[in-house]
């Protein structure tokens, strides 16, 4: 018997919006459901006197990759927003990558040999070589003064967990330059997408059937008999009802507030790096797109510990979940008609460009078994 649908899409953020455009430009039909009241998964922004809110967390647009650039052009123009976010620490304002603003801040260095001179002296006296926890990464790294100034309360806030019973590969992506250059990213293309991020996922699902509101787990059987395939991006615990345990996460609550006033903060992005205060950014939302609106609106972010009730925003990636997650793993590998896909479902904490490069692939995976 003919099904109504090819692909039955659980979760319309990023992973299962690409993978729904893709699939209709290859005439297959599909239905997108999402169990919240939007579309857009964590990109959703809420717009409130004219701002675009990002409801989840700020997101910043940037790849190295000119395929995945050229594919979220084709949906809105960018703007030429660079991420420079500032740090507050003890009371004292810092440009944040750590770079040659930061040291001059710290320690008064004007040239990149001096500033090496205190970090190379610090990371000397530290004297470790092969770190196995994020504290000895960091100080083997990059020294004490920037670890204890920047990274060591933020992280223990971040995580809820001593910098010492962290894992090293945390703070690995962390950039040191040696160039009075605040560019969070070293990425080739960055921005973010004029008109916000609901007209990339408007387009992304243009003429595509999509229904908010809908708990895939509340009506699993009648859903999965709608569709030959389901493309599955939610969390992959839940998906096989938490047989092998449950996989853990941190959460975030987000405070936000409007201010009768035009600029609040000055920039878009404030991270606060010491444990004075219990949250880890505010977010200040009009300046990713340089908004000249009367008010604004800010988000604090706190991180939080994470139950069912609660989103889940990053994998806690150490060796417990991933045995855990090993074993969903293989147990997908035989749901021969359940595609998983996404930040959730691949238990991974991706950016995303990430996320759409890996949908585009799946995609072009299954073209290619279909041929
Ligand atoms: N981090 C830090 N100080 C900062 C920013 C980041 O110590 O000012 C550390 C922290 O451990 C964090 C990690 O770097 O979990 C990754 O931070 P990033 O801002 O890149 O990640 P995001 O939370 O924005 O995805």
């Amino acid at each position: 018997k003919e099904k109504k649908y090819d692909y039955l899409i659980v979760g319309a953020g990023l992973f299962g919006s690409v993978f729904a455009h893709e699939m209709t430009k290859h005439n297959k039909k599909c239905l997108v459901i999402d169990k919240r009241e939007h579309l857009g998964g964590n990109v959703y922004c809420e717009q409130k006197e004219g701002i675009n809110v990002h409801k989840y967390g700020a997101h910043i647009f940037h790849t190295n990759d000119k395929r995945i650039w050229d594919y979220v052009n084709q949906f809105a123009t960018f703007n030429n927003y660079i991420n420079s976010p500032l740090s507050l620490s003890k009371g004292k304002l810092y440009n944040l990558p750590f770079n040659m603003n930061t040291f001059y801040q710290l320690w008064g260095t004007k040239t990149p040999r001096e500033a090496k001179e205190i970090i190379d002296g610090q990371i000397k006296e530290y004297g470790v070589k092969s770190p196995k926890n994020l504290e000895e990464q960091a100080l083997s790294l990059i020294g004490k003064d920037i670890y204890e100034t920047f990274i060591k309360e933020y992280t223990e806030k971040q995580w809820g967990t001593k910098a010492t019973d962290l894992p090293a590969f945390i703070i690995k992506r962390l950039p040191v330059r040696y160039t009075y250059n605040n560019n969070y990213f070293n990425d080739i293309y960055q921005g973010i997408p004029i008109g916000g991020y609901n007209t990339i996922i408007n387009g992304l699902l243009e003429g595509i059937e999509t229904k908010t509101n809908i708990d895939f787990f509340e009506d699993r059987v009648a859903l999965e008999s709608l569709a030959d395939k389901v493309v599955y991006t939610g969390k992959i615990d839940e998906f096989f009802d938490y047989k092998y345990g449950q996989l853990e996460y941190r959460s975030l609550r987000f405070e936000h507030e409007l201010h009768d006033v035009e600029n609040y903060q000055g920039n878009a992005v404030v991270n606060y790096n010491d444990s004075e205060y219990k949250f880890t950014r505010i977010i200040e939302h009009k300046h990713f797109e340089f908004g000249k609106q009367d008010k604004t609106i800010i988000t604090r972010e706190y991180p939080e510990s994470w139950d069912r009730g609660k989103e889940a925003y990053y994998p806690i990636n150490n060796d417990r979940n991933q045995d855990v997650f090993k074993k969903y793993k293989e147990e997908s590998k035989k749901s021969k008609h359940v595609i998983f896909g996404g930040r959730l479902a691949e238990y991974r904490y991706y950016d995303m460009h990430q996320i759409i490069a890996s949908s585009l692939t799946k995609v072009e995976e299954i073209l290619k078994i279909e041929v």
